[in-house]
């Protein structure tokens, strides 16, 4: 059976004594969550919510990272620096990425390519725009990213890859997409990596849902069958709304 995980993505915000007092926070609540913990956090957050976590159950993820290893690449963050200091996972190709700072499908391949390469586990995103999902588009638009960022990778590795689904219109929107929809959309991505990678590696991807998730949508989004959990934004900055979501299976 696949865990889930429950991943906040705390885009440009708070500085590094509101990441500690949140983690310190968050700490006891979260202490008994049976899924995977993580926060993923501005880089300048990163040394300081890995000190406040340790010895707990919250791993300390980034939220981007360069495809190149070192050299000359002025303001970038490589692989090998964000294990270094005990980094363990990182998202790539988020649609705020792609849309702002023109991060292409290649691009995504490589950085997911150099991740594995150095032992971080990617987070990678996948998602439609309105206009896509109007014109009926969302599966051929979901499973072609997918297939572009992770070409090239051992069959182990699609394994260990974390992938999720985030419609780009219900991202920080307030708009979530229904239930069945999610679902069905995460079930046509492992229905394609089930027809390149067999059954089996389909079967073990995690595949977790984002775009305004909430404590009051998140227990009937993460009980569908393909949905293993979520990528948390904005609801990710409030400490108790954000252990009410990963503790979202000790709802009645
Ligand atoms: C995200 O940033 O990945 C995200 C899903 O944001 P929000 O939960 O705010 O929609």
């Amino acid at each position: 059976m696949r865990k889930k995980v429950i991943a906040g993505n705390w885009k440009m915000n708070m500085l590094p004594n509101e990441a500690i007092g949140f983690i310190t926070e968050l700490t006891p609540l979260v202490k008994s969550a049976t899924h995977d913990v993580v926060l993923c956090v501005p880089y300048t957050d990163l040394f300081y919510a890995l000190l406040t976590a340790q010895n707990t159950n919250i791993r300390i993820g980034a939220q981007n990272m360069s495809q190149y290893e070192k050299g000359a690449y002025t303001g970038e963050i490589a692989a090998p620096m964000l294990k270094s200091i005990g980094v363990s996972h990182v998202i790539i190709g988020h649609s705020e990425r792609r849309q702002y700072f023109n991060e292409t499908d290649e691009a995504v391949n490589e950085k997911v390519k150099s991740a594995f390469n150095h032992g971080l586990e990617p987070i990678v995103c996948v998602g439609e725009t309105l206009e896509q999902r109007e014109a009926g588009k969302v599966d051929e638009v979901i499973t072609s990213q997918m297939q572009k960022a992770l070409d090239g990778l051992t069959t182990e590795q699609v394994q260990k890859t974390i992938l999720a689904y985030e419609p780009i219109w219900a991202i920080g929107t307030g708009k979530t997409a229904s239930k069945e929809d999610a679902n069905e959309a995460i079930k046509a991505i492992r229905n394609k990596i089930a027809e390149i990678y067999g059954q089996m590696t389909a079967d073990s991807v995690i595949i977790l849902y984002g775009g305004s998730v909430k404590s009051t949508n998140a227990k009937e989004l993460f009980e569908m069958s393909d949905i293993d959990g979520g990528l948390v934004g904005g609801a990710s900055l409030k400490v108790e709304e954000f252990s009410k979501i990963v503790n979202y299976d000790t709802q009645k």
